[in-house]
């Protein structure tokens, strides 16, 4: 990156951390191991900042990481009444499979969610 030099300011110093520590206006200093972007302390904050959070479909009241939506759903304390698609599944399977159908119901919610929270960030 031409015009960016790496002195912990503008950008991380290689081999250091690269959170931004705002309050301070650099980046963290400390060294972070080879093939590592963050130290121990700044790994989970650039996890978060970088992954988006969005409430359960299945219960708003928590929040889970979008991209572990999937997995979540399949095991959901708040998972209660299969949708109706189950049943249509089901009965046209004939064999209750529970891994298809919920994929299909994993992708009815994300959209109902994305409607329902179309705008809402
Ligand atoms: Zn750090
Ligand atoms: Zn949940």
């Amino acid at each position: 990156m031409e015009g960016s030099v790496a002195n912990g300011v503008s950008a991380p110093l290689p081999g250091r951390c690269a959170f931004y520590v705002a309050k301070k206006k650099r980046y963290c200093k400390m060294i972070v191991g080879s093939g590592k972007t963050f130290c121990g302390e700044h790994a989970n904050a650039g996890e978060e900042s970088e992954k988006k959070r969005i409430p359960c479909p299945l219960d708003p009241k928590h929040t889970v990481f979008e991209d572990h939506l999937a997995k979540h759903l399949k095991k959901c304390n708040s998972k209660e009444k299969p949708k109706p698609i189950y049943y249509v599944k089901d009965i046209n399977a004939g064999s209750a499979n529970e891994d298809e159908p919920i994929e299909e119901v994993i992708v009815l919610l994300m959209r109902a969610c994305e409607s329902r929270f179309h705008g809402f960030n």
